[in-house]
């Protein structure tokens, strides 16, 4: 790390704990009058923010401010003079959103919105009419759509994938980057309060590494005092050891959680790691899943951010930070201290201890096992755990194609031994052990950063060179129930950034009709996947591995009238499995707008002229993915 950008790092880390130290990045905020942002919700109250910028999502960062609103119809006003750039309209994603390009550069980004007002509204409807369509992406010039500051856009809404009314907020530089709202200084904004933690989890990041004598990812929770938090005892440890930290910012009188900006980590009093998130480049948003750890993610729904950076991890969070690896131990006991910071430069600290062991052969391991084996997966190394039994002799035998190989335990406890079997050298077909055999379904390893294409009898796949983040053991079962063909592929507990093109090879015979179908399967649901089909095989695309059944879908949508009048007609629809795929209305035979939540399943006409009663002939057609059409017909009097 240089210098210059240690001194930088530490001033915003340490100094005052007012908003005015984190001025504004001068080249954000180029164009002079920038500096006034005017906050879109109710300008000068206080307001309730459920969402911050940099936060972490499942599969993104989140990108804006989400502003509470109570119900929806608040009205929206610009942040600053300038035109509308694009108007869209989606059922999921932003829901109805308006962008506002401003004379400094910068866009302004206004989602999940009830109504647009005024000359964009009358227009958009015009063109949903036009065109016949209730999804609309628009584009314009500056000349057509001109807005002031603090001209009411829009009403605020619920609409899209919003999980409840409110505004989400985004800023926008030149390079199509989210920036943080927050550097504009809102006064309708308060936080002073630090984030909280709650776990530190530590993991080896190589075979030789352990924690407290053992291989693995361990969690352990903090203990509070203040906003310093520290692991009550020392943790052994030797080799290369990870750390990642569960916390969330907090902000005073609100129950929601937020993302936290700045997390630095000191070993033995040196700066070893910072991650800033101050702007987030939209198209490489699902990068987080190299972030976050993913396996914490997919089994607890934790979001664990990591404090070493792996191979696959291209983010741009970490100027300064020549290390990518974890905490190597030496023979001296390791401080660690972790910083976190929210965007009202609120601090809270975390504190422990590394304590150096050495590796033994025999270690205290804590916990019956209840099954026989146990086999788990950090990265390439299978660790498989077995129960001792009297015949014991301590070694394993691996089977690759017919021959085998015996290893020794990496270590072993009292009651099972656990071995470490590094995937990249070997891939076992089974492993035989004291207590039986164990099948794996290991097919391939699929390279990342490369095209790679894997096939076989049963299936292909297509892997581009951005499908992975990381080498991964491509495993693959087949199955079938009740003539209903599941194929397991690989483990979804491994993240693919871009789609995989998959091809089955169905071994029942079908007759091909659109109401078969290829859908991935996750506990009891299922989720439709668009494939087509050639010759008994199926193509689709997918981001996720897991299981994937063929199966018919042949039950139509259902549609019930919810209030259909003179003044609106409002219906609740529905579909048990492929999904709803179209709909369509009309009135006297003329095409009618309808607006659909998939959230709830209603969907509502709306008219083209909002003074003319809906009067006569009305019809409803919904269609699912697999083609069944269902029809509802009413006369309004
Ligand atoms: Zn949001």
């Amino acid at each position: 790390m240089k210098l210059s950008e240690v001194v930088f790092f530490s001033l915003l880390i340490f100094c005052g704990n007012t908003y005015a130290q984190f001025s504004p990045d001068k080249t954000v905020l180029s164009g002079g009058a920038a500096n006034d942002y005017l906050f879109p919700i109710r300008p000068g109250s206080t307001s309730i923010i459920t969402g911050t910028m940099g936060e972490l999502r499942n599969t993104h960062f989140h990108a804006g401010l989400d502003i509470d609103t109570p119900g929806v119809g608040v009205p929206v006003l610009s942040a600053q003079d300038g035109y509308i750039s694009r108007a869209t309209c989606s059922t999921g994603g932003y829901g109805n959103v308006l962008f506002i390009t401003h004379p400094d550069g910068n866009t302004t980004v206004y989602a999940h919105l009830e109504e647009f007002k005024g000359a964009i509204g009358d227009y958009v409807r015009r063109q949903r009419y036009t065109r016949k369509v209730s999804e609309i992406d628009l584009q314009f010039s500056p000349n057509q759509f001109p807005i002031s500051r603090g001209e009411v856009i829009a009403l605020s809404g619920n609409t899209g994938g919003s999980g409840g009314p409110h505004l989400h907020f985004e800023v926008r530089n030149n390079d199509n980057e989210a920036i943080n709202p927050l550097v504009y200084g809102f006064s309708e904004v308060k936080d002073h309060m630090a984030p909280l933690a709650f776990k530190v989890a530590l993991k080896t990041l190589d075979s030789k590494s352990r924690i407290n004598d053992q291989f693995g990812r361990f969690e352990f929770s903090v203990v509070r005092k203040g906003d310093t938090y520290s692991l009550p005892y020392p943790i052994l440890a030797s080799g290369n050891i990870g750390v990642e930290v569960l916390a969330h910012d907090k902000m005073e009188n609100t129950r929601f959680r937020y993302g936290i900006n700045y997390i630095d980590m000191r070993v033995n009093d040196q700066i070893m790691f910072t991650q800033t998130i101050d702007k987030i480049d939209l198209s490489e948003s699902r990068r987080i899943l190299t972030l976050m750890d993913y396996k914490a993610l997919e089994l607890k729904g934790d979001r664990y951010n990591k404090l070493y950076i792996d191979d696959g991890n291209q983010l741009n969070y970490y100027v300064g930070v020549e290390k990518k690896s974890g905490v190597v131990i030496g023979d001296a006991e390791t401080p660690v201290q972790i910083s976190l910071k929210d965007f009202g430069g609120n601090i809270s600290k975390i504190n422990f201890t590394l304590k150096p062991s050495n590796p033994v052969d025999e270690t205290l391991l804590l916990g019956m096992m209840n099954r026989p084996f146990e086999t788990e997966y950090q990265e390439n190394i299978l660790k498989l755990s077995v129960k001792t039994c009297l015949s014991e002799k301590g070694e394993i035998d691996l089977w690759q194609k017919g021959k085998s190989t015996s290893i020794n335990a990496a270590y072993k406890g009292k009651n099972q031994s656990v071995y470490l079997i590094d995937l990249r050298h070997y891939l076992p077909d089974s492993i035989s052990t004291c207590q039986g055999s164990i099948n794996y379904s290991f097919q391939d390893r699929i390279p990342s950063e490369t095209d790679y294409s894997y096939y076989s009898d049963l299936l292909d796949i297509e892997f581009s060179k951005s499908s992975l983040y990381d080498t991964t053991f491509l495993a693959v079962s087949y199955d079938t129930l009740h003539r209903k063909e599941s194929f397991k592929i690989g483990s979804r507990l491994v993240p693919l950034h871009q789609s995989i093109g998959i091809t089955l090879k169905p071994r029942l015979n079908y007759t091909q009709s659109k109401d078969l179908g290829v859908y991935r399967k996750e506990g009891n649901s299922y989720s439709y996947l668009p494939a087509d089909w050639r010759n008994n095989r199926i193509h689709f695309s997918t981001r996720e591995f897991g299981e994937f059944v063929i199966q018919r879908d042949t039950i139509t949508p259902s549609i019930a009238p919810v209030s259909v009048n003179s003044t609106s007609a409002r219906l609740k629809i529905r579909d048990n499995l492929s999904g709803i795929s179209y709909f369509e209305a009309n009135i006297n035979g003329e095409w009618l707008l309808m607006v659909y939540d998939y959230k709830t399943g209603y969907i509502k006409s709306e008219k083209l002229d909002k003074s003319k009663p809906l009067k006569g002939d009305f019809e409803l057609k919904v269609v699912d993915n697999a083609g069944n059409e269902k029809i509802y017909k009413q006369k309004i009097l």
